[in-house]
């Protein structure tokens, strides 16, 4: 079986919309999705109604979580608080009602799957050496997906050592014996200084892996921030990939 795995949407429909074409040449057979549909972008309603209609996993992420009332907006700060805000008000009865039948932490046959971490998978972050370690020991499945730090992430363990890291765009990894733990990077506000919207291909049977970056119409997504008042910040990332 072929899994697309996306993460971090973040209300960016441009995003979402270039990424299912895209998958779509790739023949996935099934799409899962890491959580935070929402939060940060303009288009809540049409990616909860994409994701849902699309994907046959989808987790909560800490913005879902925060937008459908499960989570206190105390939590965040700054930009993300005030995107909270508006997007709970912005948010319409059936996108509410999916976000709020999905949880952080989800399984299928030999994957493990969370938001942020198996420690804590609505906030913790996967982004060391120790935080791999410690995810690895609180698991037993020889894949773990893990979203959240919108970094695009390939590590193996073999018991005893950790070994890969960033994740590069076309990179294919082939899934030996050990086992891996994976971050698709972000759909909707991708980092490492690359615009384009991250995502990645699971081959279940054959055991690899492949990552990929997608480009949409970042303008199209800019102005919709700014017509909908969100803080200018969030669309200024979106051009700069960070
Ligand atoms: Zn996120």
């Amino acid at each position: 079986m072929r899994v697309a795995v996306i993460s971090d949407i973040h209300g960016n429909s441009h995003a979402l919309e270039a990424v299912l074409d895209a998958l779509g040449a790739e023949a996935a057979d099934e799409i899962w999705c890491l959580g935070d549909t929402v939060g940060y972008g303009p288009e809540p309603n049409r990616c909860c109604a994409l994701v849902a209609e699309r994907t046959t996993l989808c987790l909560a992420g800490n913005h879902d979580l925060a937008v459908s009332g499960a989570i206190s907006l105390e939590e965040f700060n700054g930009d993300a608080a005030a995107a909270v805000r508006w997007t709970r008000q912005a948010i319409d009865a059936a996108s509410l009602e999916f976000l709020r039948g999905l949880s952080p932490l989800g399984r299928r046959e030999g994957v493990e799957l969370f938001h942020g971490s198996p420690l804590d998978p609505i906030w913790d972050y996967v982004l060391s050496e120790e935080a791999a370690r410690r995810s690895f020991e609180a698991t037993s499945a020889p894949l773990v997906l893990v979203g959240h730090s919108h970094v695009a992430l390939v590590l193996s363990f073999d018991g005893a050592r950790i070994a890969g890291g960033l994740a590069a765009a076309d990179e294919a990894v082939p899934l030996g014996n050990e086992r891996f733990l994976l971050n698709p990077g972000s759909v909707g506000q991708p980092r490492g200084k690359d615009p384009r919207a991250a995502w990645m291909l699971v081959d279940l049977d054959a055991a690899t892996v492949s990552f990929h970056r997608t480009e949409y119409a970042v303008g199209a997504t800019q102005a919709e921030i700014r017509a909908r008042g969100l803080p200018e910040a969030l669309a200024l990332r979106l051009a700069l990939g960070v």
